[in-house]
């Protein structure tokens, strides 16, 4: 069995309770949403209620948590990007009159995906930028780049404080996977930049049970900034036909030579890295498929 470093209580969010779901009270009427596994966020407007995207993982118990805060209808939906795990539970709200936002290309990916559980959005946008007013709240609905996939908002409510980008990084852990999925690592990297662009006080990511701050994300810039520094000293120092010879790969078998090199590669730079043990917690979960993502984006981008 793998084993893995104890997590650090720091890393984690609150105990789940029976209902299945922790609303947290974000302030000035928003609130983060959480089973423990993805959350996402809600607010109320004058007569009603925004939600950012429907994550099955909450299915059922997205209307009860709202109405766990509110009694006001739930009006608009704004889809962050069209991943069926933060998205797939929308067929569950949709009813006449519910407003579903979202760039266009999340409504292409969506009629490309077949998917009956979830609904077309019927407010669309092309480009760069959207600003809506919703029943007297200001949202500006940013897509910057493919931090993670095509037509990912960057959500801003300015007079609140309050920020969503989903799927970009995880508070108090280093980024899921292959950087969260991201679609285009060097538009990653530049993510962190253009976040802390913004005028907030609390961030929504869209996993686990912990909502993050300015500082968050510029924790995660430090952290992916020593992936890529380990990385390029690895790249420099590891040779493919020293480590392919050195677990014994046939000369002709080229494609073999590249994945021993890159195996080599990733684990020379975690030798490099430097402890990250007290600021995050899980470091070793995802920390060489972290570094093969920042690795191969070195190499060919
Ligand atoms: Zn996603």
């Amino acid at each position: 069995m793998t084993t893995f470093k104890p997590m650090p209580k720091f890393a984690l969010g609150p105990d789940i309770p029976e209902s299945g779901f922790v609303v947290t009270d974000l302030g000035d009427g928003a609130y983060g949403v959480t089973q423990g596994m993805v959350n996402t966020m809600f607010l109320e407007t004058k007569n009603g209620v925004v939600l950012v995207d429907a994550p099955p993982a909450l299915g059922e118990g997205l209307l009860p948590a709202i109405e766990s805060v509110t009694s006001k209808p739930l009006t608009h939906l704004i889809y962050s990007h069209s991943h069926a795990d933060h998205i797939g539970a929308a067929h569950l709200l949709n009813r006449d009159g519910l407003q579903i936002i979202a760039h266009d290309l999340t409504g292409q990916f969506i009629e490309e995906a077949h998917d009956d559980r979830r609904p077309l959005p019927n407010v669309t946008f092309s480009g760069p930028h959207k600003a809506l007013d919703i029943d007297g709240t200001r949202f500006v609905l940013d897509y910057t780049g493919d931090w993670h996939q095509a037509g990912n908002l960057f959500i801003h409510v300015p007079e609140r404080k309050l920020f969503a980008a989903m799927d970009s990084f995880t508070p108090k852990n280093p980024p899921f996977f292959r950087l969260v999925f991201s679609a285009h690592v060097p538009a990653y990297f530049e993510a962190m930049n253009q976040m802390l662009e913004y005028d907030f006080g609390t961030i929504v990511t869209g996993h686990m049970a912990l909502y993050g701050t300015p500082e968050d994300v510029a924790t995660n810039r430090e952290y992916i900034n020593d992936l890529r520094k380990s990385a390029t000293e690895a790249l420099q120092t590891v040779d493919l036909k020293e480590a392919a010879a050195a677990v014994g790969v046939p000369e002709n078998n080229k494609q073999a030579e590249l994945k021993v090199w890159m195996d080599a590669v990733v684990a020379r730079a975690a030798e490099l890295m430097p402890s990250w043990d007290k600021r995050l917690g899980g470091t070793d979960i995802f920390l060489a498929d972290n570094l093969n993502a920042v690795a191969w984006s070195l190499f060919i981008d």
